[in-house]
């Protein structure tokens, strides 16, 4: 009976090799970064190239390992950090100052503070929220060469850009195996190369953040998309108020926006990936302004009042869901 069993096993696993091979389309997921990824590529296999990238980028970003870079700089105060750490810094402080500070890489003390790190959440007390507060200024990080340090309290956090950087580097590396068409979901950051095999554009599904399914789908190619939800992690607090992960750097608070979500699509994935979380900070009317001011992206803007804003660029490849409650409004 076993054996019968496993010929047959052993028949259909043949049977599966083969047809993958023969389509030429390899699938992929494993975990990383804390979070589920997926990798498609087509004609070439990268799944564990992709996988390797992850755990590399996280050994040195992580700011739960203390043995990371960021660990060890959050733990002294100072690091002799490696360049792509002093890279994705820089490039994260350049996209603070572009969006008056709503994207801060020390807002850790406040993401500690209510629990965001060990899933034990609370509404601090408005002493620890006020230290908090005082713990965060991105403007107090200082680079030189390829030391990095913050002052005593300080600590950096570059979740907000994290797997923005995994995009940028996924996409290199995928491209430079040859691979034309892929998708990878890093959790939340889909980077995509090329279009389907056919030629067709990729189609993403933007979550719905009020409930289960989606509110439409946006058409891409050779391009991020990012999205920051208060969806992901919070709790809900003894005013049955959501209080979600991503934080108001001004005052150290989980962001009150009005978004529910907000979508970031543009070429590079470490802009998308910063800009989302910061504009979910920022609201709807100054991240308008910000489109309007800034180059390289469009986004996709989910309201609390159920309106669905969508920027110029990409009107015609997003597609609302059939029967959807939501107003699509374009941003012009
Ligand atoms: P996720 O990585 O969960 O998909 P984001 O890219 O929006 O979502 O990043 C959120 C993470 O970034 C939080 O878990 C926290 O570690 C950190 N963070 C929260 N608020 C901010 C902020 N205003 N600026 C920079 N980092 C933030
Ligand atoms: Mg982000």
């Amino acid at each position: 009976m076993f054996k019968k069993f496993f010929i047959l096993s052993a028949a259909v696993f043949a049977v599966l090799a083969l047809s993958a091979c023969a389509s030429g389309e390899f699938s992929s997921d494993f975990f990383a970064m804390d979070t589920y990824m997926s990798v498609k590529t087509y004609e070439v296999d990268a799944g564990d190239a992709v996988k390797n990238e992850a755990e590399r980028l996280e050994s040195l970003f992580s700011v739960t390992d203390e043995k990371s870079e960021i660990g060890t700089l959050n733990a002294n105060g100072r690091v002799e950090a490696s360049e792509e750490t002093v890279d994705l810094i820089e490039r994260a402080i350049g996209i603070s100052g572009m969006t008056d500070g709503a994207l801060d890489i020390t807002v850790y003390p406040a993401v500690r503070a209510w629990g965001f790190t060990t899933g034990e959440y609370a509404v601090p007390s408005p002493e620890k929220i006020e230290e908090a507060r005082s713990l965060t200024d991105f403007t107090k990080v200082t680079v030189e060469g390829n030391t990095v340090s913050v002052p005593d309290g300080f600590a950096v956090d570059l979740g907000a850009v994290a797997k923005g950087y995994l995009g940028d580097r996924v996409s290199q590396i995928l491209k430079n195996a040859g691979i034309t068409s892929a998708i990878a979901d890093l959790g939340g950051s889909i980077v995509t190369v090329g279009g389907k095999p056919d030629g067709s554009p990729w189609r993403v599904a933007i979550r719905d953040p009020n409930g289960e399914g989606s509110v439409g789908v946006i058409e891409v190619k050779d391009k991020c998309v990012v999205t920051s939800g208060g969806y992901e992690r919070y709790f809900t607090d003894e005013d049955g108020v959501k209080r979600w992960h991503i934080i108001d750097p001004a005052t150290a608070e989980p962001a009150d926006s009005g978004l529910l979500s907000a979508t970031v699509i543009g070429g590079g994935c470490v802009l998308c990936d910063g800009l989302s979380t910061a504009i979910f900070v920022m609201g709807a009317e100054k991240a308008e302004a910000l489109w309007r001011r800034e180059e390289g992206f469009e986004m996709i803007l989910v309201t609390e009042t159920g309106d669905i804003l969508v920027t110029d660029g990409i009107k015609e490849s997003f597609f609302l869901s059939e029967g959807s409650a939501y107003e699509l409004k374009v941003i012009g």
